[in-house]
C-alpha cells in the first residue's frame, strides 16, 4: 500500500520559509565550493545527521498496532480496575512486539523471545502490561540482567554473538533451563507474531473495592492457532526477507484480517501464596494449570496500522511501572528492576517528555503532573503554577494507593529469593520437556545440540548438558549424544 501526500503549498524550512531549490546547492559562482549561507542544505543535512534517537538495548527491533480490548468476564470481585468493570467494556490498545537480541536492522524469522507490550489507553490512566511470547524467563533477578545481555549481544573481542558466552552464562544459571528448552522448541520461531501467545509472565496484584488481594498471571492465547517455523524455514526466511513478521502484521491488517487473542488470567487468593508449592514470584516457572485454571476474561484484536513508523513504533514507549487503580506489582525480584528500567530507559532515549509523544499519551484521561520542561516540552501546561502545595489550586493527590500493601519481614539483606516445597531450577523444564510429543523433542534435542555444539570448550558444553539432564535423564541422555555426534561431525 502507498500512501499519498496531500501536503499543499510550497517546501519550507523548518521555519516555515519557501525553499527556492531542493536540487542544487547555492555556490559561489557556478563551478566553485558550497556556501554555508545556503541555510535549507546546512538545516537538511544536520537534521539527517540527527535522523536516529539510540535504539532499545533490548527489543530493539519490533512491529506494532493499535486495537481494542473488549471484557468478557466479570472480574469485579478481583479488581477494581475501570477498565475492566463491565462486560462489554472496550478499551484503545496499542501492541509492540519485538525480538529480544537483534539489532533494530536485523531479521524478524529467528529463535529468540518475543516482546508482547500491551498499552491499554484506560479512562483511568494508561495500563501497561510489556510481557513476551513466553510464560517464563531466563533469570529470576533483575540484578543479571545486564549480564546476561551481555552473551546474547556481539562479543567485545569478536563483535559476533558467541555461543561460548551464551551457554557459558546459562549453564552456570541453572534457573534458565525452563526458558532454554521452551526457546529451543517449535515455539521458539513463531511463524509471525499473530500465530503465537502472549504472557504477561510475572504476577501482579490485583485489588478490588474491598480491598482484597488477588496475584495473577495473564495469558493471551492466539486465536489465529499457533504456528512456527522450523530452523531451517527460518534460517531461508530470514534471508529473504528480514522484515517477514512485520510485514505479515501489517499486511493483515490492510486485508481486514484482524488478528485477535483470548485473553486470560490465573488468579490465586493472596493467603495462598505462602504455602504454594511453587514461589509464585519466581519469574522462572509458571503456576501450573492444574492449580490455578486460566479464566477467560477478554478478547484483543489489532485493527489499525501505524501511520508512521518512527512516531509510533520507535518512539513507543511501555513500562511495567504504568498501574492503574486495582492493578499494582508483586514482589517478583525481575519485575521489581524492570518497574526501574523501562521508565529510564525512555527518559534516556526518548527523553522525559516521552509519556506526552501522540503514541504514548493517556487517550481517555490528561496526565496532571507538576514535572515541568526538559527536552521536547510542549507547553502543555502554560502558565500553571509548577509546585505543590500552592493557593492558586491546580491538581491534588487521591490519598488512594493504586494497589494494596503488602507485608514483609526480616532483615534487608542481598537475599536469594524465598524456596517453596518443590521449587528447584529442573522441575518444570522437566514439566515441559515431557508434554512435548516425540517429533518435538527430536526437534528440541537437534536444535539444543546445534547451538551447544558451537562451544568451544569442554567445561561450557558439559554443564550445559547437565542442566538438561537435572531436568530429565531422557532429555539430558538424548542430547548428550546429539551434541557428541556434532561436535564430531564438525
Ligand atoms: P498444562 O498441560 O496444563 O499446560 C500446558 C501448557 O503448555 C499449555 O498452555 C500449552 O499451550 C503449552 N504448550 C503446549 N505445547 C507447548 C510447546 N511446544 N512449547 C511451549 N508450551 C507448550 O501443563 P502445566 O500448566 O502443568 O505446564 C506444563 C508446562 O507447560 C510448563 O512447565 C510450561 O513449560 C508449559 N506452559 C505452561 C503454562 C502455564 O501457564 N501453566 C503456559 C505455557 C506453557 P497451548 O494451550 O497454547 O497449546
Amino acid at each position: 500500500m502507498t500512501v499519498q501526500d496531500e501536503t499543499t503549498g510550497p517546501l519550507t524550512t523548518e521555519a516555515g520559509a519557501p525553499v527556492a531549490d531542493n536540487q542544487n546547492s547555492e555556490s559561489a559562482g557556478a563551478g566553485g565550493p558550497v556556501l554555508i549561507q545556503d541555510q535549507h542544505l546546512i538545516e537538511k543535512l544536520a537534521h539527517f545527521n540527527r535522523e536516529r534517537i539510540p535504539e532499545r538495548i533490548v527489543h530493539a527491533r519490533g512491529a506494532g498496532a493499535y486495537g481494542t480490548f473488549t471484557v468478557t468476564a466479570d472480574v469485579t470481585p478481583y479488581t477494581r480496575a475501570k477498565f475492566l468493570s463491565e462486560i462489554g467494556k472496550q478499551t484503545e490498545v496499542f501492541l509492540r512486539f519485538s525480538t529480544v537480541a537483534g539489532n533494530l536492522g536485523s531479521a524478524d524469522a529467528v529463535r529468540d523471545p518475543r516482546g508482547f507490550a500491551v498499552k491499554f489507553y484506560t479512562e483511568e490512566g494508561n495500563y501497561d502490561l510489556v510481557g513476551n511470547n513466553t510464560p517464563v524467563f531466563f533469570i529470576k533477578d533483575a540484578i543479571k540482567f545486564p549480564d546476561f545481555i551481555h552473551t546474547q549481544k556481539r562479543d567485545p573481542y569478536t563483535g559476533s554473538q558467541e555461543a561460548d558466552n551464551v551457554w557459558d552464562f546459562w549453564g552456570l544459571s541453572p534457573e534458565s533451563t525452563h526458558q532454554v528448552t521452551w526457546l529451543f522448541g517449535d515455539r521458539g520461531i513463531p511463524a509471525s507474531y499473530r500465530h503465537m501467545n502472549g504472557y504477561g509472565s510475572h504476577t501482579f496484584q490485583w485489588n478490588n473495592e474491598a480491598g482484597e488481594v488477588f496475584w495473577v498471571k495473564y495469558h493471551f492465547k492466539t486465536d489465529q492457532g499457533i504456528r512456527n517455523l522450523t530452523a531451517e524455514d527460518a534460517v531461508a526466511l530470514a534471508g529473504q526477507d528480514a522484515d517477514s513478521h512485520q510485514r505479515d502484521l501489517r499486511e493483515a491488517i490492510e486485508r481486514g484480517e484482524y488478528p485477535s487473542w483470548t485473553v486470560q488470567v490465573q488468579i490465586m487468593p493472596a493467603a495462598e501464596a505462602a504455602a504454594y508449592r511453587f514461589n509464585p514470584f519466581d519469574l522462572t516457572k509458571v503456576w501450573p494449570h492444574a492449580d490455578y485454571p486460566p479464566i477467560e476474561i477478554g478478547r484483543l484484536e489489532l485493527n489499525r496500522n501505524p501511520e508512521n513508523i518512527f512516531a509510533e513504533v520507535e518512539q513507543s514507549v511501555f513500562s511495567p511501572a504504568h498501574f492503574v487503580p486495582g492493578i499494582g506489582p508483586s514482589p517478583d525480584k525481575m519485575l521489581q528492576g524492570r518497574l526501574f528500567a523501562y521508565g529510564d530507559a525512555h527518559r534516556y532515549r526518548v527523553g522525559v517528555n516521552a509519556d506526552h509523544l501522540p503514541v504514548n499519551r493517556p487517550h481517555a484521561t490528561v496526565a496532571h503532573t507538576y514535572n515541568r520542561d526538559g527536552f521536547s516540552y510542549d507547553g502543555r501546561h502554560k502558565g500553571a503554577k509548577n509546585y505543590e502545595p500552592n493557593s492558586f489550586g491546580g491538581p491534588a493527590q487521591t490519598s488512594r494507593p493504586l494497589w494494596q500493601p503488602v507485608p514483609v519481614s526480616g532483615p534487608t539483606g542481598d537475599h536469594v529469593a524465598p524456596v517453596h516445597a518443590e521449587d528447584d531450577d529442573f522441575v518444570q523444564a522437566g514439566s515441559l520437556y515431557r508434554l512435548l510429543s516425540e517429533d518435538e523433542r527430536e526437534r528440541l534435542v537437534a536444535n539444543l545440540a546445534g547451538s551447544i555444539a558451537q562451544v568451544t570448550r569442554d567445561d561450557i558444553v558439559q554443564r550445559a548438558v547437565e542442566n538438561f539432564r537435572k531436568a530429565d535423564a531422557d532429555f539430558g541422555k538424548r542430547l548428550d549424544a546429539a551434541v557428541q555426534a556434532a561436535r564430531s561431525a564438525a
